[in-house]
């Protein structure tokens, strides 16, 4: 009889791309997905913990499955993640949900199979695993790939900057970069096999290499042995740190085949002393620096960024100069956040945390600028014919982007299917571009 499971995942692109190897260990299993809680018989909840909101999220789906586990005695329900990686938040979950079957962290979740044939074996009837960090890069398990047209690939995994507002150092442990050879042949065998979108993850891809594991290959290298690969695909990578991002990647990119014209360089704001408070490494100037460094090796690059508004002890002032930093930099896209409390993190502890109403509407006005400078830079495609990847087709509608990651509304499509096409752009609707395929 056909076994069924469900997958459900908070948070970032590692977490999307970790439930992809969850839904590979599963499908080679025999099981399928679904998208009904009562037809589920293994349900995997990847859980995050950047936010507070998003671990109270996840309790209350967790908790939604107790009723649901009494009818169907047999369903095997494992809760792994950012979350679990927490101890106290772990024995938490193991004590409070005693219906779930299977606890197990972020060190160790490429043992999932071994979990889960143990409880279905009846060898354990629960499973608490949540180890501290292991020396060794974690083995890869193959992916059930179902992010469209893009692949995510993992470069590196953990981080070893100890922002103070973040979490991730202290539930991912320390920088491990994957050896290069083993990067490039997943990337090879990705095109070969259709995918027109590659996207390369690490919480620092600039730092590839630096540690141990690897050691021999910086990430310039990396780039360009990826972007030898022969076929028709764009190369993405998420996220950059300012203090790491070089000139020689810049050059790289600028001079390669098939690497994004896209940068995502998430500055935070645009104060120095917020900067120094957030441990960010540094300063406004030096950031305004890069940004003309890169302007100038890749005239038409696609900037984009992440804000986190209302940092503790944020004045007037100081917010003022992060808009500032928008005005001078002109990104194609801004991420703005609120600064929300996390607890375990040095941030949680500082003096002078912001009145939420401040913080909204300063996020409010972070957004409105940006949406105006947006709308003025897409007037340079009107009426020019660019390149876009078909991406979906959704209620009558098809969907794309550049290879600069702009979306576009492609019109007119008589036949479907995730490739590259030539769209003329007509028009520019809030921030999306709309055309036709010439
Ligand atoms: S660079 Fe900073 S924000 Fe990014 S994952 Fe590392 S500690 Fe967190």
């Amino acid at each position: 009889m056909q076994k069924y499971y469900k997958i459900v995942t908070f948070g970032c692109q590692m977490n999307v791309h970790e439930s992809e190897k969850i839904a590979g260990t599963l499908e080679s299993l025999g099981y399928k997905a679904t998208e009904i809680d009562e037809q589920a018989d293994v349900v995997v909840f990847n859980t995050c913990c950047v936010r507070e909101a998003a671990e109270q999220k996840a309790l209350g789906n967790i908790g939604k499955f107790k009723p649901i586990k009494k009818q169907k005695k047999d369903m095997i329900i494992a809760v792994c993640g950012c979350m679990v990686q927490q101890e106290k938040r772990a024995e938490q979950i193991y004590k409070t949900f005693p219906f779930v079957n299977i606890v197990f962290g972020t060190h160790n979740s490429y043992k999932f199979k071994e979990y889960l044939e143990s409880v279905l074996n009846k060898k354990q009837k629960r499973v608490y695993q949540v180890v501290k960090e292991d020396p060794c890069l974690p083995l890869e398990v193959e992916s059930f790939r179902t992010s469209g047209a893009n692949a995510w690939v993992n470069i590196m995994y953990g981080c070893n900057n100890f922002c103070t507002y973040c979490i991730v150092p202290y539930v991912r442990g320390r920088e491990k970069s994957r050896p290069m050879e083993e990067i490039v042949s997943e990337c090879k065998k990705l095109v070969e096999n259709g995918y027109k979108e590659i996207t390369l993850l690490g919480q620092n891809v600039n730092s590839y290499g630096n540690t141990f594991n690897n050691g021999k290959n910086n990430f310039a290298e990396l780039l360009k042995e990826v972007d030898k690969i022969e076929g028709n695909f764009v190369i993405k990578f998420l996220t950059s740190h300012p203090k790491d991002l070089s000139e020689e990647v810049v050059k790289v990119i600028a001079n390669s085949k098939h690497i994004s014209h896209m940068i995502h360089l998430p500055v935070q704001c645009g104060n120095n002393r917020l900067l120094k408070l957030m441990n960010r490494n540094y300063t406004v100037e030096h950031y305004l620096n890069t940004i003309d460094m890169i302007k100038k090796h890749i005239p038409d690059v696609n900037l984009s960024t992440d804000i986190i508004v209302g940092f503790p002890t944020e004045t007037e002032e100081d917010f003022e100069d992060t808009l500032n930093l928008l005005k001078k930099v002109q990104y194609n896209t801004v991420f703005g956040f609120i600064y929300s409390k996390r607890s375990g993190t040095p941030a949680d502890k500082m003096e002078g945390h912001i009145p939420l109403d401040i913080k909204r509407k300063r996020v409010n006005k972070l957004l409105a600028l940006q949406r105006e400078i947006e709308k003025e830079k897409l007037k340079r495609f009107l009426g020019q014919t660019i390149k876009v990847l078909m991406t979906d087709r959704k209620e009558g509608k098809v969907f794309g982007k550049t290879d600069c990651g702009i979306n576009v509304i492609i019109e007119n499509v008589q036949e479907f299917k995730v490739d590259f096409v030539n769209v003329k752009i007509n028009e520019i609707k809030n921030t999306k571009l709309i055309g036709e395929i010439v």
